[in-house]
């Protein structure tokens, strides 16, 4: 499936807001939003346009999909399956993100960001429940677990990771292990729960969809 190559701070840019797909980067002041970068092709002391409706729900959109790492396609299929789901089509969208195998490497401090992580997963240096995973867009499950295969804990970038990520430790519903690389989805999360990002507005994501 084709993927964005492109700079990775020019989606931020585009977004007007860190959507932390780098790693120390990210946090340091040579973040393109901290300082202060426009938004590709758009002259600072230009004038401000008003968005419509239509323009901010898909700038929601395009946010949840970037940062989460999707492509259109993949994005809406995890949307629809969302929509299927009992209870409110926004939360259940989060908890089916979170679920990918490539989010919980990132969320467990394997890699820096979730493109990192997904390059982890997709190279097979991943296992889970003991079993080698090379999948993403795999939906872990409560209690599983997920650990990076014996051969590949060398690795310096993921020695780094959980040297630079692991001090802050895990979200609350993953437990880690550092020393072993190894960790557990214990719980599927709620929407509030993942209050790293909090400012989403997924019920316009909800709305661009039903259109
Ligand atoms: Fe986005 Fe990180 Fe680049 Fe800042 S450094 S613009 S948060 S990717």
């Amino acid at each position: 499936m084709a993927r964005y190559i492109g700079p990775v701070c020019r989606l931020c840019r585009t977004e007007g807001k860190k959507l932390f797909l780098k790693g120390e980067r990210c946090k340091s002041d040579k973040c393109a939003i901290n300082k202060k970068r426009p938004a590709p092709g758009k002259d600072p002391k230009g004038r401000v346009t008003k968005r419509s409706d239509y323009g901010l729900q898909l700038r929601e959109k395009q946010k949840l999909k970037r940062i989460y790492g999707m492509q259109e396609r993949q994005f809406k299929l995890f949307f629809e399956r969302a929509l299927r789901m009992p209870g409110i089509t926004g939360d259940n969208l989060f908890m089916l993100l979170e679920r990918r195998l490539d989010n919980v490497v990132y969320r467990l401090r394997f890699a820096v960001n979730r493109t990192q992580a997904r390059q982890l997963v997709l190279h097979g240096h991943v296992l889970v429940n003991g079993k080698s995973v090379n999948i993403p867009s795999y939906l872990v499950k409560p209690n599983d677990v997920i650990e990076i295969r014996e051969k590949s804990k060398g690795l310096t970038v993921i020695k780094e990771a959980l040297k630079e990520y692991g001090k802050s430790g895990v979200m609350p519903w993953l437990s880690l292990d550092p020393d072993a690389m190894k960790g557990t989805f214990l719980a599927i999360p709620r929407r509030s729960d993942v209050t790293d990002l909090a400012d989403i507005k997924e019920q316009m994501i909800v709305e661009l969809y039903s259109k």
